[in-house]
């Protein structure tokens, strides 16, 4: 039995076999071979598989966003199947005698040149499709795994760490629980064990080796322990974990259909953080009151290019549709920093945290905004819909967002095209200085929501991918609750409301100090919707109120 401590960033109990996260970069060599036909054969199989996931593909697609979505994922399988594509890989193989993974490399390379040199705007974009499609062949020939996991039954996956680009393709019904070798608290991994409601446990560093690969592996989220090969006591006891962490959450379901009313009386509206349309079942299921931050940039790291205005109307009018008459708060894309989009050709950055990202690309390229405000718009007359906008740190910026909104909607009524007159506008307040101008900014629109995960990172100056700040990394900082009071205050005073969307949201040892200071809304993952009920309906914030702000404001605050 192997004991290794990380940090948990997740909680929960999970037992299964251990999985290493296989990427999809393949390396190309090139070689000769000598049996041209089995290499044929090889590239045959290849393609079939190829061609079988793009049409599993295409039907989730549609199933998540209409036909538009899947119609990429058609027109790769038939560019797989394509006769002259095919005839070039055979001509390299048997003619050539070259290996069948250098034959798909070098037709792509070949057709891809061919189509960007066309006057047609639509062929020249077949050049990505076609190198996207090589690039699955070539995958599915080495062995690299689109997706990352190559398993049967689900498994406790193990990483370095994953990008989010990576993490919105996993097989979602694949994985137990996560550990990664690197990560923090709030980077995307952690974020998405948390929607699955999953354990995860981040920063092992080199401990979890390669060699423990398909051994079985249990893992607690909540002491960020990992035990490769558990004895039979251990395991015993792991089993009985897991039987507990049942019970629990049945005695938890029976909150369903309750307010969230502290015991004096105080109400507080408990959302969900989503990141796909795919999310609502978990966001319903959990009886929670609404989207409070949908994560669009997560559309955008789905795709190989820019997602069109209809690809997203979809998208989002589904969500809208799905919640009924719920408020849904979508946030407009937030890229750059720790998400990167290969296709938005963003130039590398020192610091990219404090670089081009957000709202800020948004502005300075209007045509990616104006898309996916029209499909916002055009969304909004099936749904509740409420528009945010990331990382504002200016009043100028926000007003020129709305500026965009004010144009988008001229024009969609100028074709007849409906969308909702009540969609409110927010902002989320990320920045410290979004923070100190909040009684400016709340002059400007409906509501904020707080980000804490980046308040936290640009408060304290501490990079939030970072494991390896420990205490230096604490979201119960003064200054960060110094910074909600302030932000709180002024929204009130100026009659908006305001949320909490950050991964703080869901710590039950916040509750009541969010209570305290007046938060009226919540955005949590699906899971932790009713704990967090449980811990609101258990509170009385007329006794703890007096205590918990006069130790955030006063002198005896923590040093
Ligand atoms: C945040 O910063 O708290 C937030 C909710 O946004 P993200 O985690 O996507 O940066
Ligand atoms: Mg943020």
């Amino acid at each position: 039995m192997i004991s290794i401590q990380g940090k948990g960033v997740s909680t929960g109990v999970a037992l299964g076999p251990l999985y290493f996260y296989k990427r999809a970069k393949a390396e190309i060599t090139h070689e000769t071979v000598e049996d041209t036909a089995a290499e044929w054969e090889r590239f045959k199989e290849a393609q079939a598989k190829a061609v079988e996931q793009l049409g599993e593909l295409a039907e989730k697609a549609r199933a998540e966003a209409g036909d538009e979505a899947a119609l990429l994922f058609e027109t790769h399988q038939l560019m797989a199947e394509d006769l002259d594509y095919e005839e070039a890989i055979q001509a390299l193989i048997q003619d050539e005698k070259l290996n069948a993974v250098a034959a798909v490399s070098d037709t792509a390379a070949q057709f891809a040149e061919m189509f960007a040199s066309m006057d047609d705007a639509y062929m020249q974009a077949r050049a990505a499709d076609v190198k996207d499609v090589s690039t699955r062949i070539i995958g599915i020939l080495t062995g690299a795994v689109q997706g990352g996991i190559d398993s049967e039954v689900p498994v406790i996956l193990a990483a370095d760490d994953l990008a989010p680009s990576e993490t919105v393709q996993l097989d979602k019904s694949k994985i137990l629980g996560f550990v990664t070798e690197g990560g923090s608290g709030s980077s995307h991994t952690a974020i998405l064990a948390r929607t699955m409601g999953i354990p995860a446990i981040i920063g092992v560093g080199k401990q979890v080796k390669e060699e423990y690969a398909g051994r079985e592996v249990a893992i607690d989220g909540t002491k960020g322990e990992i035990i490769v090969d558990a004895d039979e006591n251990t395991r015993k006891l792991i089993l009985k974990k897991i039987a507990d962490q049942k019970k629990t959450r049945e005695l938890l379901e029976k909150l369903k259909g309750l307010p969230n009313k502290t015991k004096d009386g105080q109400s507080i509206r408990v959302y969900c953080n989503i990141g796909s349309p795919d999310d609502v079942p978990a966001v319903l299921g959990n009886d929670a009151g609404g989207v409070g931050l949908f994560r669009s940039e997560f559309l955008y790291l789905n795709c190989d290019d820019y997602p069109s205005e209809e690809y997203q109307f979809e998208a989002y009018k589904k969500v809208l549709s799905d919640m009924g008459d719920k408020e849904v708060v979508i946030r407009t894309l937030d890229i750059g920093a720790d998400k990167q989009i290969d296709y938005f050709d963003l130039p590398k950055e020192e610091n990219p945290a404090m670089g081009n990202r957000a709202l800020r690309i948004c502005l300075q390229r209007p045509e990616i905004f104006r898309t996916q405000l029209r499909a916002l718009y055009r969304a909004s007359a099936f749904g509740h819909l409420c528009i945010m906008f990331p990382m504002v740190t200016s009043v100028w910026e926000v007003r020129e967002a709305k500026k965009m909104c004010e144009r988008v909607k001229k024009e969609l009524t100028k074709e007849g095209k409906a969308f909702s007159d009540s969609v409110q506008i927010g902002i989320m307040i990320e920045t410290p200085a979004a923070a100190v101008m909040s009684d400016r900014l709340a002059k400007e629109v409906d509501f904020f929501s707080c980000g804490t995960n980046d308040l936290t990172q640009y408060t304290l100056a501490c990079d939030r991918q970072n494991a390896d700040l420990g205490r230096f990394f604490n979201a119960h900082h003064p200054a960060v609750l110094r910074l909600l009071k302030m932000v709180c205050d002024n929204a009130h005073k100026n009659g908006i409301w305001v949320g909490i969307c950050g991964e703080l949201g869901a710590d039950l040892e916040l509750t009541e100090t969010f209570l305290s200071i007046g938060i009226d809304e919540l955005s949590v993952s699906p899971r932790a919707v009713l704990p967090l009920r449980q811990k609101i309906r258990e509170t009385n914030v007329a006794v703890c109120k007096d205590s918990i702000l006069g130790t955030l404001l006063g002198d005896k605050t923590q040093d």
